[in-house]
């Protein structure tokens, strides 16, 4: 495995590829199974995988928790090892030093979800992604599907602008108390650790409520309630539809629809997705 911070020795071992496919992990570290499951994906379909570690500044919003996001890069290392990892990119900055004047800007999909209280976190994951894509070249990328609307972003900036790399996405890996395993749950004490798993539960009764009605007020108030009652504050729960990502406020059971949550819980804001249709049930 070899560990590569300069762009242009990176691009320089990747040249030697000719016949290869090359898969692209983009990652902020910390890596946790979540991302191993992402790599192990990679690994699948393709011959050669690049992972990036990259705490990406222009995703990150004034008061969200850049300064003190974990950067544990020795054990990161030890997990792509262990992994089976080709190329570790960990490019110390990947903007010029005056700063970037030209980015990319993410129209309605940004604006509902995680796009309402970070206003510019898309327009900062499209752009070092597509950077990340310019240097790496890769024939695919994987994300996770714990970020959903991040997934949906890249796969319709790869349609938009025709980059011809196959995005694809990886189901959300948990806890055995289903708390969707995260960077961010580090923040989290053991109250609040186990308050966080009910995000999980209430999702699951979401799914259970959807069976019984097409009205997804009613279910979104149930969501709620039960969040409530365990005293989660949500920054949104909303039923949206999978590929516009629109709210539903009636869902027929035929389209691909998604459940949403973001609560803020002690000091991390924590998010998770589940299908809500029973065809499309998580694995
Ligand atoms: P991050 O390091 O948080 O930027 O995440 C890097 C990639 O790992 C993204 O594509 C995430 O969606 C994915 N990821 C994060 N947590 C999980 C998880 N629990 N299961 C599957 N993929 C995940």
């Amino acid at each position: 495995m070899k560990v590569v911070s300069d762009i242009a020795q990176l691009q320089h071992h990747l040249a030697s590829f000719d016949k290869e496919q090359i898969a692209l992990v983009p990652t902020m570290g910390c890596l946790h199974e979540g991302h191993v499951s992402l790599i192990q994906k990679a690994k699948r379909l393709a011959d050669i995988v690049v992972v990036s570690i990259y705490v990406n500044p222009l995703q990150f919003g004034a008061n969200e928790d850049l300064d003190n996001y974990p950067k544990p890069l020795e054990q990161d290392l030890s997990v792509c090892e262990a992994e089976g990892v080709d190329f570790v990119f960990t490019p110390e900055q990947l903007y010029p030093e005056s700063g970037i004047q030209v980015g990319l800007h993410v129209n309605d999909l940004s604006q509902t979800l995680c796009g309402v209280s970070r206003p510019h976190h898309f327009d900062g994951v499209v752009t070092v992604v597509n950077i990340l894509f310019n240097i790496v070249r890769p024939h695919l990328a994987i994300f996770g599907e714990k970020d959903f609307q991040q997934l949906t972003i890249i796969q319709r900036m790869v349609s938009d602008l025709h980059m011809g790399i196959e995005v694809i996405g990886a189901e959300t890996i948990r806890e055995t108390d289903g708390l969707a395993k995260s960077s961010r749950n580090r923040y989290l004490n053991d109250d609040e650790r186990t308050q966080a798993a009910e995000i999980y539960q209430s999702m699951l009764l979401m799914q259970n409520q959807a069976k019984q009605t097409s009205d997804m007020q009613q279910v979104i108030q149930a969501g709620e309630t039960y969040l409530a009652q365990h005293g989660i504050t949500t920054d949104y729960l909303s039923i949206n539809d999978e590929t516009t990502l629109q709210t539903l406020s009636v869902w027929d059971k035929q389209q691909p629809a998604r459940i949403f949550i973001a609560a803020q819980i002690g000091k991390a804001r924590l998010i998770d997705n589940m299908p809500l249709s029973s065809t499309n049930e998580e694995k």
